[in-house]
């Protein structure tokens, strides 16, 4: 091969790295901080049913292991909320993440703080729906 045909692969093949890199770059800027106390959180709900959690049901624990029928709390992406974060959710109370779901670790793809909350009965889960809400961070 010629010296100037070698050189114009070996810039082309530069130029390829630089785009993925910059753009590796751009996904990574999309970290979603927990500042300040406050958040504005996408809130949806689920319960522990097969509706809600699929072949998960069957085994009956959050991903934490606590009992998803006998506790109370949040699934979130434990990249951005970790288990044993406290939160205050606006019109349910205090909640623990204990759990999580592919959902909120799409969300967070997306840049979205996304958050799961458990109930013991489809129906009020599906009356939660989804709601958009100022959640606060306890710890
Ligand atoms: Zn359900």
């Amino acid at each position: 091969m010629e010296r100037e045909t070698k050189m114009v692969i070996y810039a082309c093949i530069l130029i390829g790295l630089s785009i993925i890199f910059i753009n590796i770059k751009q996904t990574s800027a999309k970290k979603i901080t927990l500042e300040p106390k406050f958040k504005r959180m996408l809130v949806t709900a689920y319960c522990p049913c097969e509706k809600c959690c699929g072949q998960y049901a069957a085994y009956g624990k959050t991903s934490k292991g606590r009992d998803a029928w006998k506790t109370f709390g949040v699934a979130a992406d434990p990249k951005v909320l970790p288990y044993g974060k406290k939160l205050r959710i606006p019109g349910i109370g205090i909640r623990e993440v204990d759990d999580t779901g592919g959902a909120m670790r799409q969300s967070t793809k997306k840049g979205i703080c996304h958050i799961d909350t458990r109930f013991h009965n489809h129906n009020q889960a599906l009356k939660f729906g989804r709601q958009w809400l100022n959640v606060e961070i306890l710890n």
